[in-house]
């Protein structure tokens, strides 16, 4: 702090345009992607604040077309992930001393940089790299990530507030310093903000990142270190680098100087990575912190009183928005008996009226999901089901990769409540439900409790509020953000802190002040204003 107690903007959420036809924002999102989508990308690496071009290239093509090249990216060996370290320790010097204020001013620059001039870009990078509708692209790439960046410079300030009584004789303060050594933001590819706040919270507490995206976002990854550079980010402040995820961490972990990971992505992948850390202890300068956000398998439970259509709308909405590719994305739905033929005939009804194809054409609902492997992945669970006697697809089921990765979105009804689409996250416009005895409430939420190793987003629809009491009592470990008479997806930040249990991560909520915590690691300064010159204590008189 240097000559003032200043306050920050009061932070707002981003409010979420509309694309409606004949819209400004509809005609400038329009434009910018038939730009990007019709030229070549370049996008080299970037370390110290320099853009590294290895010459060791590997393509990108919207997951929609995939025979269309949108660019190419530039891969890392293992001499640039040792630069990009030895780089950040050396940006970390100033970094780490340069007051808050100078940093939170450039992570509000950022977030008004992503509301104005570089909006529409960021939003149609998202619609081609990660196939988002426009307006899934909105409430990430725009909103969220000008939300994750307002907000935490305000929680940031929070944290600083936060310090201990002090005494006449004696001043207590509490300093909140940034991690010694360098930090890892390891990015998954479904969300453009997560990608972009995983890094920008590190370094906005004052510590210096190597970050790695996703090889699926990398288009929008770019305009994220756009943003960066245009907002101030120092060099060698935030590095990143592309390629064998492998080799990256390895070089990463292997230096004594990484002090935490900052993951999301999937739940194998970040215990891997965990072990690695364990594995290493014995070189570390520090405990490194671990935060990691990542699998689900999110339920919604419908009582025997809950409204029908209700539901079915939930489902329809929590399960195939963005395709399914969202950590909380309703996976599994139990469904009391008696409302079973309403709710199965309306989401039947509005799983049939989805438009898919393109996130060009904005009338499209579902676009394709991530890349070939998802989409195979995704087929093989449906051919299963066509065959599994205790399976069936009531709509959807097909799927085609001719030109893009299309997967229908499809409903599948078990007889059992454990069938491996109840218990496995596959990530994709797919719900699995379960239609439970309209009396056996209790147990069925005990059920839903057991049936998952995950415990991220879930949902209650009632309108009686007993049940209601006894599933956030049942459910009250099943679930890191349960949602009460809602869908289970669409945490805001500053509103819903995200993140969940279990296998689902270490639930240190994005979005908050506890986040940001993990990030820092306080100093307690105590000056005596009068020391004392006499060891004798009064007790010791004679
Ligand atoms: P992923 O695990 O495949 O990849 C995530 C990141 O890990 C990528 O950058 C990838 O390159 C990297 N990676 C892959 N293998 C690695 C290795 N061996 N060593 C080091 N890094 C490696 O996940 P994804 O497909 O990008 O994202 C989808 C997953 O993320 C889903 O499981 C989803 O539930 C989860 N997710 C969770 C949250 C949350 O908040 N809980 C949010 C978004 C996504």
């Amino acid at each position: 702090m240097g000559k003032g107690f200043f306050n920050v903007p009061v932070a707002i959420n981003e409010p979420v345009k509309s694309y409606a036809l004949g819209s400004p924002e509809r005609e400038a999102v329009a434009k910018a992607y038939k730009t990007m989508f019709n030229s070549k990308t370049e996008v080299p690496m970037y370390i110290n604040g320099k853009a590294i071009k290895t010459g060791n290239t590997r393509t990108m093509s919207p997951p929609h077309d995939h025979q269309h090249i949108v660019g190419e990216y530039h891969l890392a060996e293992q001499s640039h992930v040792d630069e990009a370290i030895s780089t950040a320790l050396e940006a970390r010097k100033s970094w780490s001393q340069l007051p808050w204020e100078q940093r939170a001013g450039i992570f509000l620059k950022a977030a008004e940089l992503i509301a104005g001039p570089y909006r529409a870009k960021i939003n149609a990078a998202t619609m081609i790299a990660q196939s988002k509708t426009v307006h899934q692209a909105e409430i990430d790439a725009a909103c969220e990530l000008i939300d994750f960046l307002r907000f935490n410079v305000q929680f940031m300030t929070d944290i600083y507030h936060e310090q201990p009584e002090s005494t006449s004789d004696a001043w207590n303060r509490l300093e909140y310093r940034p991690l010694e050594g360098f930090t890892y933001a390891v990015t998954p590819f479904n969300f453009t903000a997560i990608a972009a706040n995983l890094p920008a919270c590190m370094a906005m507490m004052g510590n210096v990142v190597v970050w790695k995206p996703s090889d699926s976002q990398i288009f929008s990854a770019k305009v994220i270190m756009d943003v960066f550079k245009e907002a101030g980010v120092p060099d060698g402040v935030i590095n990143v680098v592309f390629g064998d995820p492998v080799m990256i961490t390895n070089t990463v972990m292997a230096s004594p100087d990484f002090s935490g990971l900052h993951f999301t992505g999937s739940t194998f992948i970040f215990k891997e990575l965990w072990k690695q850390i364990g594995n290493n202890i014995h070189n570390y300068k520090t405990y490194p912190r671990i935060v990691g956000e990542t699998g689900g398998k999110d339920f919604i439970i419908a009582h025997k009183s809950a409204n029908a259509k209700q539901v079915a709308t939930s489902i329809s909405r929590g399960a195939f928005e963005f395709q399914g590719q969202k950590c909380s994305a309703a996976s599994r739905a139990y469904v009391p008996s008696n409302l079973w033929p309403e709710v199965k005939a309306s989401v039947v009804e509005d799983v049939k009226s989805f438009k898919m194809g393109s996130p060009e054409d904005m009338g499209n609902f579902i676009t394709a999901v991530i890349h070939e492997g998802s989409f195979d992945k995704l087929a093989k669970y449906l051919d299963a089901a066509k065959s599994d006697a205790d399976a069936e697809i009531i709509v959807g089921g097909g799927y085609d990769k001719s030109k893009g990765y299309f997967i229908e979105p499809t409903v599948i009804v078990t007889s059992n409540p454990k069938y491996t689409t109840m218990c496995t996250e596959l990530f994709g416009p797919v719900i699995t439900i379960y239609v439970y005895d309209e009396n056996a409430y209790t147990e069925t939420l005990k059920l839903v409790d057991q049936t998952s190793e995950y415990a991220l987003t879930g949902a209650i629809l009632s309108t009686d509020r007993y049940a209601i009491q006894e599933a956030t009592n049942i459910l009250q470990n099943a679930a890191g953000n349960f949602y009460i008479n809602d869908k289970p997806t669409g945490a805001v930040v500053g509103q819903q802190p995200f993140g969940g249990a279990r296998a689902s991560g270490t639930n240190d909520k994005a979005g908050s002040a506890l986040n940001l915590l993990r990030w820092v690691s306080p100093r307690m300064i105590k000056e005596t204003f009068v020391t004392p010159t006499d060891y004798r204590y009064p007790f010791l008189g004679e």
